[in-house]
């Protein structure tokens, strides 16, 4: 299946990805760890990038797309993908949509996790704790909580405008999360 993710920071997008990956046997690409990858190794990207989520803020689109193209075009991801954190605004959703047409590779559904505010925010604090990410402290993350609600949210409507947007309930257990889209996407594929 080709599938994308959609949800503010929080909301456990990267812990369910992991669990739908495995399952579908797709690779997860999640371009916050493929950045985080290029930081640590200290690459070109990797320098470009770490100004903008230091502060959380968005990398520029054309960065990002031409990225998670080339990752796209690799083996692994000839029958399928889990996309987490792409696309972020309409312009990388517009970008990647002619991309995909091109290849003859629509999409399957954009899940969506909700999840309320102030459990996202007590996520995030939470895993700064337990991770020690340089970009979960409280300014930026609510800076990133601001981010999303301005440029990555009319991704719904986009999407929602397509029929391709399906809502998982992201509150509860990881595994109770884990099965209602597990099932959701059972439910598509017997459709
Ligand atoms: P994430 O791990 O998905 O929360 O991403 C961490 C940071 O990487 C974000 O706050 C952005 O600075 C950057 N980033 C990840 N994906 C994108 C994207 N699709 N567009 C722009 N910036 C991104």
């Amino acid at each position: 299946m080709r599938l994308v993710l959609l949800g503010p920071p929080g909301a456990g997008k990267g812990t369910q990805a992991a669990i739908i990956a495995e399952a579908h046997d797709i690779p997860h690409v999640a371009t916050g760890d493929i950045f985080r990858a290029n930081v640590q190794q200290e690459t070109a990207l990797g320098t470009e990038a770490k100004a903008y989520m230091d502060r959380g803020e968005l990398v520029p689109d054309d960065v990002v797309i031409g990225m998670v193209q080339d990752r796209l075009t690799e083996d692994d991801a000839a029958d399928g993908f889990l996309l987490d954190g792409f696309p972020r605004t309409v312009p990388q959703a517009e970008a990647f949509e002619v991309w995909l047409q091109e290849r003859d590779w629509p999409l399957d559904a954009v899940i969506r996790f909700v999840a309320p505010e102030e459990e996202l925010i007590a996520r995030l604090e939470s895993r700064r704790e337990i991770e020690g990410r340089s970009d979960d402290d409280s300014e930026v993350i609510r800076k990133r909580l601001v981010e999303y609600r301005s440029k990555t949210e009319p991704l719904e409507d986009f999407y929602e405008e397509r029929g391709l947007l399906r809502d998982v309930e992201a509150v509860g257990e990881i595994e109770e999360v884990g099965r209602r889209t597990l099932d959701m996407l059972a439910s598509l594929e017997r459709a």
